[in-house]
């Protein structure tokens, strides 16, 4: 095991790493670019309110356990809350609101029955969905002739008709894997549908942050990292991994300053690892080069402030309507602010049109959606687009993600990106800090 492990990146597959590295006895030197930590999952103030502002609303997962290990050693998991079951609610565009609310059954019968019992469901869906879990339950059967599939072609090959596709499955794709279901690998959506769904009730359930992001993990990290002898330092911008015959030996700084280390773990996105590493080790490197093959998939905010409450709502998801979910800020916080974020993940049709345009659609649409909200004014609007939120998941796309562990001796990596098996999510990025954490400690 190194005594001393270099960083670069302090989202939260470089923090989650550098907690578990410092845990287990390394002093963990952690560079973070930005004058902040938290990468993609962070908040900040809004200056016109004052308001928490999370850069995207996030949800987790009841199956998220590394996240919840994460959360539990460094003294947050308070700021995360779980419904008891898995309840979702639908608002169609008509105002139509339903609810799909899974009883405590053993897997998969809540999901079943969650669905059976559901007004949000015609007859002929819900067999649709009775037939998707047992094909899921068979689903090793299904074998290797998914990695070729499309969500939609995998959904269709299944049965499931149009409406369900539409008002159910394309939504639960677009929110869980940031893609749209035309492109989205089979393999990938059904491991989700198995671990987040079709697992335990407990499982199922979803959480939402009580504090901006920020607030949920990054101080508290650095503390964690701290108080193991450890540092995290910012505006530190790496721009050059230092290789040579075949080993990582440090890193360049954009001052030009080089830091000497034997272990670096490299936790910054995909898009950025290869601009840090020597052309020859991109040009020579399988693991490196198929990184080149990854593209983004954008993620578009709306944060809107009334003058008046909108909706008694918490979160919902929307249907029929360009926006995708509304999440009550003012509530889920408790700050009682008339402060609402609607989301549109799997963006990208969207990510051209203009600020103005993005927010005329969105009140536009709110309005039909929420009737009763009437003259409510709005008061204040921001909107924010992650055009790399994440890597678009689409068919075969596992082969280009590279292991925690690289054929450059001393270099590790880390990042939601990485061969985690799961899409570009919170879980997975903590789960990638945590391989390459366990891959270090375990190293000579
Ligand atoms: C709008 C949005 C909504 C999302 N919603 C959800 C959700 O609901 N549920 C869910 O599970 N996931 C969600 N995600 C995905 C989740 O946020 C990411 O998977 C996760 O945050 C990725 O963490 P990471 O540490 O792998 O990468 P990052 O967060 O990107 O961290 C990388 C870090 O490296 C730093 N860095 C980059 N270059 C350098 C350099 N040269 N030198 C030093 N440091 C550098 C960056 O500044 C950054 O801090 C969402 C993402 C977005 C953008």
């Amino acid at each position: 095991m190194p005594d001393d492990v270099l960083i670069i990146g302090g989202g939260l597959a470089g923090l989650a790493a550098g907690v578990a590295l410092a845990e287990g006895g390394c002093r963990v030197r952690l560079l973070e670019q930005k004058p902040y930590l938290g990468g993609r999952a962070r908040s900040f103030r809004d200056t016109a309110t004052g308001s928490v502002i999370d850069n995207g609303q996030h949800l987790f997962m009841g199956c998220y356990h590394s996240t919840l290990k994460f959360l539990e050693a460094i003294g947050t998991s308070q700021t995360v809350t779980f419904d008891p079951q898995l309840r979702v609610r639908f608002l169609d565009v008509d105002g139509k609101l339903s609810e799909l609310r899974c009883p405590s059954f053993p897997a998969p019968w809540h999901l079943l029955a969650g669905v059976c019992l559901s007004d949000s469901f015609t007859f002929g869906e819900k067999m649709d969905v009775l037939r998707m879990g047992r094909a899921l339950r068979a689903a090793n059967k299904a074998g290797p002739s998914l990695e070729q599939l499309t969500v939609e072609e995998w959904l269709s090959e299944l049965g499931q008709r149009e409406s369900l596709r539409r008002n159910f499955w394309d939504l639960l794709c677009i929110a869980a894997m940031n893609e749209d279901p035309q492109i989205t690998s089979a393999s990938l959506f059904r491991r989700v549908l198995r671990l987040a769904l079709f697992n335990s009730p407990l499982d199922s359930r979803l959480g939402v942050p009580r504090a901006g992001l920020s607030d949920c993990y990054t101080d508290a990290a650095a503390r964690a990292i701290a108080d193991r002898g450890g540092s995290v330092e910012l505006q530190r911008d790496v721009r050059a991994l230092l290789v040579s015959n075949g080993e990582c030996h440090g890193v360049k700084l954009a001052d030009g300053t080089a830091i000497e280390a034997r272990t670096v773990l490299s936790a910054v996105p995909w898009h950025v690892l290869p601009m840090l590493l020597p052309g020859e080790a991109v040009n020579s490197e399988p693991i490196f080069s198929r990184i080149l093959g990854l593209h983004p998939a954008p993620i578009i905010s709306v944060y809107l402030w009334f003058d008046r409450p909108v909706t008694d709502l918490e979160f919902v998801g929307l249907r029929g309507t360009t926006i995708q979910w509304l999440f009550n800020k003012g509530k889920i916080l408790g700050t009682g602010e008339n402060y609402i974020s609607l989301v549109l993940s799997g963006a990208h049709e969207h990510v051209a049109r203009s600020k103005e345009d993005l927010l005329d659609t969105a009140v536009q649409e709110l309005r039909s959606l929420l009737p009763g909200m009437g003259g409510a004014r709005l008061t204040h609007s921001l909107v924010i687009k992650e055009r790399f939120a994440t890597f678009s998941p689409c068919v075969g796309v596992d082969s280009l993600r590279p292991p925690a562990v690289t054929p450059v001796r001393g270099l590790y990596l880390a990042g939601d990106w990485t061969d985690t098996g799961l899409p570009a999510t919170i879980e997975g990025a903590v789960q990638s800090g945590y391989f390459a954490a366990e891959a270090i400690l375990h190293s000579n």
